[in-house]
């Protein structure tokens, strides 16, 4: 629990910035205000410290500092890596494959290229939530310039084969790109294993700050800008650098570097101990595969309860979940995910992310525990759908019939 009595459970949302970071942020706002692409010694110092993060960011994923292009989040990164390839590679081809789990800041930019004569496939994926390396290799025509497949999944936590369908894209000279936003810092990256030629990362999933990401190009692969002007980042990313934040995602990266190992023997537990409870109620369901997940995710569906209703009544007793993604939250669409998993419409209305974070404690747990039943009873006796399904689940003749 945190100093002020919230359980907070939504760390696929965003996490607290780490102190460590903040602290190494700080002094450049301050006294170490300079342009890194000025010459004088004050502009040396930021850029400086702007290497530095390059390194710290390179070398949680095995690339090169070169290789590492800074932006102002992962949905930047999305948006680059897709758009930027479509316009360097149009001559050769304007097909694109993609997932149906992806996120949206990953959906969109293929929509607006469909908009804008690209064809786009999205390949499905298993009831478990893990797409088939083959589904991806059937997909692939003459003309298919980049597959983009996300590494894990933000709302029901599965981890992709993403070595398996980067060395498909590379045996077949495509460029593919991976969001690796959800797994940084959680389970081991390695974009040289993986064949990745673009992986997208952001600092705020990894107790960084907001509004800085990074994209990893790997050398001699060739996208179009999307930001243009000034001649940063390599003359690929133009705009005056975010220094404060730009430090603040290497001390994360850094930090994640270490923590990694600790953090997944510290959640792997607490999660496994969340899901077993919540699977004690009736009528529960665990999304996305059991143990090919992120050490932190739990993504259940509960018939008969509305994920919002159950997001609001655990507010009331200081937890913060969420129902499906946030970035969904506020319109009632059931997620595309569950649905791209074959989840019905009535049960993807029940669904409810929890994701763990390294402040998180046992206490915690109990609390989400205790309270959780209660609110679903709560909800359930007000819906009469769910009392008519349970009725005809329970009776002989349904069961017969
Ligand atoms: C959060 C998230 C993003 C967007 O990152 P921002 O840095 O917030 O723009 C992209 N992809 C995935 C999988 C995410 O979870």
């Amino acid at each position: 629990m945190s100093q002020s009595g919230i359980v907070y459970l939504d760390h696929a949302a965003t996490t607290p910035t780490a102190p460590e970071v903040l602290e190494a942020m700080l002094p450049y706002f301050s006294e170490r205000y300079g342009n890194p692409s000025s010459l004088y010694s004050v502009g040396s110092e930021a850029r400086a410290a702007v290497e530095h993060a390059r390194e710290s960011v390179a070398a949680l994923i095995g690339a090169q500092p070169e290789e590492i292009y800074f932006t102002a989040g992962a949905t930047e990164s999305d948006n680059w890596a897709i758009k930027g390839a479509a316009w360097a590679h149009e001559s050769r081809g304007r097909h694109i494959i993609t997932s149906a789990i992806e996120h949206h800041a990953v959906l969109e930019p293929c929509h607006f290229l469909q908009k804008h004569g690209w064809e786009v496939t999205f390949v499905g994926v298993g009831s478990d939530g893990i797409v088939d390396p083959g589904d991806v290799a059937k997909a692939i025509r003459p003309d298919t310039i980049l597959i983009s497949i996300m590494h894990s999944n933000n709302e029901v936590g599965t981890i992709q084969p993403i070595a398996e369908i980067g060395q498909i894209a590379a045996e077949r000279k495509i460029l593919f790109h991976t969001d690796a936003v959800q797994s940084a810092g959680k389970v081991p990256l390695d974009v040289r294993e993986l064949h990745c030629d673009m992986m997208s990362l952001s600092a705020h999933k990894l107790y960084g700050p907001k509004g800085v990401g990074a994209l990893y190009l790997r050398k001699g692969a060739r996208i179009a800008p999307l930001i243009e002007g000034g001649g940063q980042e390599n003359r690929r990313r133009a705009g005056t650098s975010n220094v404060p934040g730009i430090v603040g995602m290497g001390a994360a990266f850094r930090l994640g570097a270490q923590q990694m190992e600790a953090d997944a023997r510290h959640q792997i537990p607490l999660r496994d101990r969340i899901i077993e409870g919540i699977l004690q109620m009736p009528d529960t369901r665990l999304n996305g595969h059991r143990t090919q997940r992120l050490p932190n995710n739990v993504s259940v569906c509960i018939e008969g309860a509305e994920g919002e209703a159950m997001l609001l009544g655990l507010d009331q007793e200081g937890i913060c979940v969420s129902s499906g993604s946030a970035c969904t939250s506020g319109t009632l669409d059931p997620s595309h995910v569950l649905l791209a998993m074959g989840v019905p419409v009535e049960v993807a209305h029940g669904s409810l992310r929890i994701t763990l974070g390294r402040g998180n404690t046992q206490e915690d747990v109990d609390k989400l525990l205790s309270v959780l039943p209660d609110v679903v009873e709560r909800f359930r006796a007000m819906n009469p759908w769910y009392a008519r399904q349970r009725k005809a689940r329970r009776s002989p003749e349904a069961q017969t019939a």
